[in-house]
């Protein structure tokens, strides 16, 4: 009874997605549906957030002291989007406030521009971090990056020595709740209660993981708790424009808003500023009333569905794609690639084909397979350089080609990955696709643009005004 609800709820759930069905032409002029498999960078729009927002737009209106019947309406919108979006997280509002950004990347950057750092603290991060999670730290001063093991999983070893070190003078912990590149899930209630006997916060980047596991940010009191939470809209079939940073209250109350103007204050004269309440302080400017909408639509029907739901589902399609990726002759898989292992990460999967270079893969995929994936280093170059054993020497030559304007040799991978609404079906195309590869039956003669290293079909011309014009 159980199984046959799960599936039900998640193939409903595919046909909710916007476009699942949408015909897309190959090189050869046929055409078939698209399969994304490149969610990690984003989702489609789900259909319910779509139809939420046909039923707010007419009501669409400037919030905050508009005075009107749609102010009134839009305002009590975005203002229930902030709370379901602390439910969702488990985040409480009396001790914590969500603020609404564009998305992880600003919600981390607003966490740097607050956090307060005294001379000699550090932050403490891992190897395997998405540049998001890492570049706004280095701003502040030394950051120590907890190592990966050769598989790439965290070194937890290392994360307890670096603990240990630096005990007391940690401004922060800053982990991503599951990784872009192999999709490994952090121990972050774990990794949280060490950073808090440590002496530190903890941030938790959890861009991939909040659209496929469940998260409870717990309360303060639980030593396991989470004090931030970054995310983006975009990763969670709402692709509006959102994200948003949860955090103390406490924290964003104790300084200034970095970005400052309208809505940011409650009282300006000449000479004096009363900053305005949370969560108006730290949403300066008008802010996106259509992306928070379209986020917490989005949140509603994941609760429906159920994360368990959506949790498992994925495991058993991270299960199928990896049995059925070893069946190509030449694939490499990096991080776990044991099927039995696919409930402890998300649908991430990185790989490289024999012979072939990850830029050519992922785009005969998209020209002759009609699949959507992504290669290269997916804003993670520590980490990818790391699983591909790239050498010191190797890595310094790279770097030296790239700033010469050259990218054609760019290490990297493939990545393949899965929302809630991919189904074996993908999978098999995308295999099937990569078996052809592997076999030498590819229809076009690709040419590499050097200054991007990507692959184009020579000759090929793409009516894309058939499909979308402005
Ligand atoms: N962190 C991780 C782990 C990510 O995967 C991403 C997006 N690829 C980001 C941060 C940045 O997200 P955004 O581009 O939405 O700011």
């Amino acid at each position: 009874m159980a199984e046959s609800t799960v599936r039900e709820d998640v193939t409903s759930l595919r046909q909710r997605v916007l476009g699942i069905d949408r015909e897309i032409p190959l090189l050869d002029g046929t055409r078939v549906t698209y399969v994304n498999l490149d969610n990690a960078a984003s989702t489609p729009p789900l259909l319910d957030v779509i139809e939420a927002l046909e039923r707010f737009m007419p009501f669409y209106a400037s919030v905050h002291r508009g005075t009107g019947f749609k102010s009134r309406l839009s305002t009590e919108a975005y203002d229930r989007a902030h709370a379901i979006v602390a439910a969702f997280f488990g985040a409480n509002p009396q001790t914590h406030a969500v603020a609404f950004g564009k998305n992880t990347t600003e919600a981390i950057n607003k966490l740097s521009y607050r956090l307060p750092v005294n001379d000699g603290q550090v932050v403490i991060s891992t190897q395997m971090e998405h540049h998001s999670d890492d570049l706004p730290w280095r701003r502040l001063g030394p950051v120590v990056h907890v190592r990966a093991t050769a598989d790439g999983r965290l070194d937890e070893d290392d994360f307890d020595r670096q603990l240990e070190r630096y005990a007391g003078r940690i401004a922060l912990v800053a982990v991503s709740g599951a990784s872009n590149v192999t999709g490994f899930i952090q121990p972050i209630h774990r990794l949280a209660r060490k950073a808090h006997q440590a002496g530190s916060g903890i941030l938790v980047d959890a861009a991939q993981l909040a659209a496929h596991r469940a998260i409870d940010m717990r309360p303060d009191d639980d030593p396991e708790h989470l004090d931030f939470l970054a995310v983006s809209a975009h990763k969670m079939y709402a692709p509006y424009g959102t994200g948003a940073l949860i955090g103390p209250r406490d924290l964003f109350l104790a300084s200034p808003p970095e970005y400052r103007g309208g809505g940011t204050i409650d009282v300006v004269t000449l000479d004096d500023v009363v900053w305005a309440g949370l969560p108006d302080r730290e949403e300066a400017g008008s802010p996106n009333v259509v992306g928070a909408v379209a986020l917490a639509a989005a949140l509603q029907t994941l609760t429906r569905v159920g994360m368990q739901t959506i949790a498992n589902h994925e495991a058993s399609l991270v299960r199928y794609a990896l049995e059925r990726l070893r069946e190509v002759p030449g694939v490499t898989i990096y991080g776990d690639s044991d099927p039995a292992h696919a409930g402890e990460r998300v649908g991430v999967i990185p790989f490289n084909l024999e012979g072939h270079s990850h830029f050519e893969v992922a785009a005969i995929l998209g020209y002759e397979g009609g699949i959507g994936v992504r290669s290269g280093c997916f804003c993670a170059h520590p980490y990818v350089i790391h699983l591909l054993g790239v050498s010191g020497d190797e890595t310094a030559a790279w770097r030296r080609q790239i700033l010469a304007g050259d990218k054609t040799e760019m290490p990297g991978m493939v990545r393949a990955s899965f929302g809630c609404y991919n189904n074996t079906d993908d999978v098999d195309r995308m295999v099937e696709m990569l078996q052809c590869i592997a076999r030498g039956e590819v229809q076009g003669t690709y040419q590499v643009d050097k200054a991007t290293g990507e692959y184009t079909p020579t000759g090929h011309v793409e009516d894309l005004d058939a499909y979308f014009a402005l």
